[in-house]
Formats: C-alpha cells, structure tokens, sequence
C-alpha cells in the first residue's frame, strides 16, 4: 500500500487516478494536474498531432 498512490510524474499523492495513455508510454497513474497537461502536451489545439515522429 502507499506507492502506486502516486503520481509517476510529480510523485504528488493521488486523491483521484487517471490512467496513462498507451501512446504517453508512461506505466502508471497520473494525478488530474499532470494528466491534462499530458493530454495538452499530446493533443494541443482541436485535433489529434499525427506527427509524432517530429519530436
Ligand atoms: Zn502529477
């Protein structure tokens, strides 16, 4: 008990889990702040970045 209540990017205590993405190849849970700055980071403006490859 105790560790998998964290996030796997800030280590802050989870109070609610947000499952990673498989395409974020995080394992883990994310807490909402590092969840929505994830899905940001991955899907910014109104559509899906296809052109992952770039980065
Ligand atoms: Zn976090």
């Amino acid at each position: 008990m105790g560790t998998k209540n964290k996030c796997v990017i800030c280590s802050e205590k989870i109070e609610f889990h947000y499952k990673s993405m498989y395409e974020w190849k995080i394992e883990g849970s994310l807490c909402g702040k590092c969840y929505s700055k994830k899905l940001s980071d991955h899907y910014p403006g109104e559509h899906v970045r296809v052109n992952k490859h770039l980065d």
